[in-house]
């Protein structure tokens, strides 16, 4: 059974070359790219961090305690480097990846490893790295999206 050359999935724009990381520098990762080449995966570029408002570059921000779920809860927050809380825009930028994902059919996300948006098997909580998927990835496997965490940066 032939797979659909035009099947969409939502990807990291960092991972994708867009220099949207919160340091202004991207993740672009050429063996993802050849991996969606081969399979015949249309990508979906997507950053939470900017759709919630955040501007590039950006302090470093992090789950404050609890986890992913906690946050899109009400029951915890996101705070920046410089005690900010920015959990609106976490929350926002998770409800656009999963409006883009029911736009363009995306059943699928290649989401970056470690962020505490995207962030799939591991995500920042506090001054740790932990595992757990970050505000984006909780909300996205909530509904159903199979998602895939890359490490980024492979040629
Ligand atoms: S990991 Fe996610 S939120 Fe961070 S820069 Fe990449 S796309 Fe944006």
């Amino acid at each position: 059974m032939g797979h659909d050359p035009e099947r969409p999935v939502l990807v990291s724009a960092c991972l994708l070359g867009k220099a949207c990381r919160y340091d202004g520098k991207h993740n672009q990762d050429r063996v993802l790219e050849d991996h969606l080449a081969a399979e015949g995966l249309r990508a979906v570029p997507f950053c939470p961090e900017e759709h919630g408002g955040l501007g590039t570059p950006r302090p470093a921000a992090w789950i404050e305690d609890q986890d992913a779920g906690a946050v899109l809860d009400g029951e915890a927050r996101m705070v920046d480097e410089n005690g900010r809380d920015v959990t609106a825009e976490f929350q926002r930028g998770a409800e656009g990846a999963l409006e883009a994902c029911r736009t363009s059919g995306a059943r699928q996300a290649f989401l970056k490893e470690r962020s505490p948006s995207c962030g799939v098997a591991n995500t920042h909580v506090g001054d740790q790295v932990v595992q757990g998927p970050g505000v984006t990835a909780a909300l996205l496997q909530r509904n159903g999206i199979d998602c895939e965490g890359v490490e980024g940066r492979r040629e």
